[in-house]
């Protein structure tokens, strides 16, 4: 079975190759462009869209996994959420959303506040579906500080931490981020899933 990435986003692939030993390939390598609908009300709901969108294009012989995303600030009731990609508005940079959180923050006249991250992984693949999550907490700043990293890291300090993720090295964030502790638990049904086609 051939390792598909459900996503287009740079950042999320960098860091998917970075801590993954399969060899994943981006859909779009095998697709090219798709638009797909992420109208699902959960981070794991939009996640299990875009598997099952690819993996009924490409076929049994894909386990196609696909991450959703985003950052959560109590401060706003939880937003952005879900609609982490699109705050500042429908086919907007990552750099838009940015300025549009610290924006939000400062209206509410804060410098720092509580803030998570939430990554939902979504494997799917002949023998069915699978979810499963990874949190990162800490705080927001009404600041972007530091290049690293992509989407509101500049603006996000990890619990334990005194630097923003735009300055921390990768590989530090790769060992704290929701990304990473997602990735460790579907890894082990990744390898179940790849040995049972093996055996067939
Ligand atoms: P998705 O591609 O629909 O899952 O959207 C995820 C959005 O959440 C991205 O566009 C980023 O803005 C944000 N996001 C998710 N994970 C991270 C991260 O690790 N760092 C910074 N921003 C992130």
């Amino acid at each position: 079975m051939q390792l598909v990435l459900a996503t287009g986003n740079k950042g999320k692939l960098r860091e998917f190759k970075q801590m993954c030993q399969d060899k994943v390939v981006p859909f779009s390598e095998l697709l090219g462009e798709l638009d797909i609908i992420e109208d699902g009300e959960t981070f794991a709901a939009n996640a299990l869209i875009k598997a099952h969108t690819i993996y009924e294009k490409l076929g049994e012989s894909y386990l196609v996994i696909a991450d959703d995303s985003g950052i959560s600030l109590p401060l706003l009731g939880g937003a952005p959420g879900i609609y982490s990609a699109r705050y500042a508005g429908e086919g907007v940079s990552d750099k838009d959303n940015l300025l549009k959180l610290i924006e939000s923050v400062k209206e509410k006249g804060v410098k720092s506040t509580p803030a998570y991250y939430t990554a939902a992984i979504a494997i799917v693949c002949k023998y069915g579906a699978y979810v499963v999550h990874g949190w990162m907490h800490g705080n927001v700043i009404d600041e972007a500080r530091g290049e690293k990293g992509f989407g509101y890291d500049p603006m996000f300090i990890p619990a334990g931490f005194e630097k923003t993720l735009g300055e921390l090295e990768d590989d530090v964030k790769s060992g704290i981020s929701h990304r990473g502790k997602a990735l460790a638990l579907a890894k082990p049904i990744i390898g179940m899933l790849k040995g049972k086609s093996k055996n067939e």
